[in-house]
């Protein structure tokens, strides 16, 4: 339970750290609030030379609402996402998933930068930006660049990050107005990551589905999109037969792992109870 020996680097600018980054090479890991990367280093599941942290860079930390949309600094932590008035009345969903990570010790500390970057497909934050059609902001010694959630994610813990590259910021577009929304997570006991999970965005007229993304937490080795199920649920009522064809849809992308979770099967089924449950609740939620 004691890491390995590392360098400690407090870098306080991105250019500053960027630079750090790109010449250690790859013994070199930002550190954000650390509540990802210190248990694995612990565990020796990773075994960095240099840490090069974060906390020292101003800047980084932040909510600012840009035109219409909503821009978060990496460094902003899951405890500030709840203490935000602006995401509670603007993106209550990402309100509601931070409440559902881990425990309130952990979301002191954990941000919202580690979290998507990290490529742990149990994290929740990643499944959820790209249900929310969220961009991330990538600095590196080359330059800067927006990448959206929906391409960065490649497998378990491999992301789009180049070597030098910082992930500053996170913007998420404004869903629309009277949006229905929740996430729906299954887990084992309170403060574990999800057994499986589902993001569901929605809006409704005239008592019909009119848009809906729904994104998968921790049913495949990375984030998944569900297109066929949001399709499926399109133009309709939400009545059982089409909750049921969305649920199919989306379980035939999943590819959970046998883990102290479940085995794959009873992953898989209750990843379509989620999306059932995701579904209902934001429909009922949607003005
Ligand atoms: C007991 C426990 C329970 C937890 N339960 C959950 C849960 O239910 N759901 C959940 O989503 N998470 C959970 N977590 C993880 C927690 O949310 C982490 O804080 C989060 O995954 C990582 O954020 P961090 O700021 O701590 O990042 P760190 O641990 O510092 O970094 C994580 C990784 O991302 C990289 N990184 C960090 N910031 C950046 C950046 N700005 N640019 C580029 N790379 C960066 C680091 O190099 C590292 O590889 C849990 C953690 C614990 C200890």
């Amino acid at each position: 339970m004691i890491p390995g020996q590392f360098n400690y680097h407090r870098p306080t600018t991105v250019g500053e750290a960027s630079r750090l980054l790109s010449t250690l090479g790859t013994e070199a890991r930002p550190l954000a609030g650390g509540h990802s990367l210190i248990p694995m280093m612990k565990l020796r599941l990773a075994t960095p030379e240099h840490l090069v942290d974060l906390q020292g860079i101003e800047g980084l930390r932040g909510i600012r609402r840009e035109g219409g949309r909503i821009v978060v600094g990496a460094m902003t932590t899951q405890h500030d996402l709840l203490a935000s008035s602006e995401i509670a009345q603007s993106l209550p969903i990402l309100h509601e998933t931070a409440l559902l990570i881990a425990d309130p010790q952990v979301r002191y500390r954990g941000t919202i930068g580690g979290n998507v970057a990290n490529g742990d497909p149990g994290n929740d934050m990643p499944a959820l930006m790209m249900t929310l059609g969220a961009t991330y902001r990538l600095e590196g010694p080359t330059g800067t660049r927006g990448v959206p959630a929906a391409d960065f994610y490649q497998g378990a813990y491999f992301t789009a990050l180049e070597q030098g590259e910082i992930l500053t910021s996170v913007s998420i577009p404004l869903p629309a107005a009277g949006h229905g929304y929740a996430y729906e997570k299954l887990k084992r006991k309170v403060g574990d990551y999800a057994t499986a999970a589902a993001a569901v965005i929605l809006t409704r007229a005239g008592g019909r589905v009119v848009s809906c993304a729904i994104g998968l937490t921790n049913l495949s080795e990375k984030p998944l999109l569900a297109t066929e199920a949001a399709q499926a649920v399109i133009g309709t009522s939400l009545d059982e037969a089409t909750l049921k064809k969305a649920a199919t849809a989306a379980q035939a992308i999943m590819s959970p792992a046998a883990d102290a979770r479940g085995p794959v099967e009873y992953r898989k089924h209750v990843g379509g109870v989620m999306v059932v449950r995701a579904l209902q609740r934001a429909a009922g939620r949607a003005a």
